[in-house]
């Protein structure tokens, strides 16, 4: 199934909605993955064309997770949250977690069936740690938090690390993804993390609104948002070190992500929080 890059696959008797592009398929394509279709490719392809560095972009996304997963890893950190996992791609965010703390526990979460297709490789920990993968949507977030409880892999009274990557380009509503950042952050307590990187228009704004508009005449509405809106979901909580910044410039490490991109080529905030 996976590596027949444009075979439609009928998984575990899911509706894959392989007749519409989705967002975790053509971030895929992006990272040279093969779980994707044409639809998928289509958009991704005509991203590419507005957007020349899309891919490296992505590549950037990623990076950025596991610099700030290390990071938080090293802090103290032993539980993440995940929402928004994406389709597997190694090394995923437990495997960063579990090669500095083997305790590590992660939940992950995603809306796209295709993502529990696919989702083994996330259930894939380390004996010392747990993983657990729920299909939820993170515009309910208390049915987010109601189904990570039900897996019994979380402990809500101790220190959790939320991390929502390049997640919330995809709700699109102007206080809604606020208010779901807040539901979520409000369950953890004291000494927890917010981790996030968000798509923005600031550097090159033409090319953006045509990626978000394609992205919405292929069924997936989208938005970039301004530094600014993207602070926002920082309220009330304490930015680490270098504060909110492009992707790249987060914590650089030699050979992490690739090189000689600028702030426009990548076109993505990246941030992490502690809850006081
Ligand atoms: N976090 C990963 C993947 C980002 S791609 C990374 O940064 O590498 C965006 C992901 O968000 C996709 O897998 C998509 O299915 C998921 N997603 C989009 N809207 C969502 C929603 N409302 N609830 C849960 N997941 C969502």
């Amino acid at each position: 199934m996976v590596g027949e890059q444009s075979e439609p696959v009928h998984g575990r008797g899911t509706d894959l909605g392989q007749d519409k592009a989705h967002s975790a398929r053509v971030y895929d394509y992006f990272l040279g993955g093969k779980t994707n279709y044409a639809v998928d490719r289509e958009v991704a392809d005509t991203v590419i064309r507005l957007f020349p560095t899309a891919e490296s972009a992505a590549r950037v996304n990623r990076a950025f997770m596991h610099r700030a997963v290390r990071a938080l890893t090293r802090l103290g950190v032993r539980q993440f949250i995940d929402v928004g996992t994406g389709i597997p791609m190694s090394p995923n965010l437990h495997q960063v977690a579990q090669s500095v703390a083997p305790d590590s526990r992660v939940a992950y979460v995603d809306n796209d069936p295709i993502v529990h297709v696919y989702c083994d490789p996330l259930l894939d920990s380390t004996a010392e740690g747990v993983t657990c993968y729920v299909q939820a949507d993170a515009t309910e977030p208390a049915a987010v938090i109601d189904a990570v409880k039900r897996e019994g892999v979380i402990d809500f009274g101790r220190p959790v690390a939320l991390s929502l990557h390049a997640l919330l380009q995809f709700v699109t509503g102007d206080d809604e993804p606020y208010r779901m950042v807040r539901r979520l952050m409000q369950e953890l307590p004291s000494g927890s993390y917010l981790s996030l990187s968000h798509d923005t228009g600031d550097f090159v704004p033409e090319p953006w609104q045509a990626v978000v508009d394609t992205y919405a005449q292929a069924g997936t509405p989208a938005r970039v948002r301004t530094r600014a809106e993207v602070m926002r979901f920082f309220d009330g909580l304490d930015l680490i070190e270098p504060g909110l910044v492009v992707g790249h410039r987060w914590r650089p490490e030699p050979g992490s992500g690739p090189s000689l991109v600028s702030d426009a080529q990548v076109s993505l905030y990246a941030g992490v929080a502690r809850k006081p």
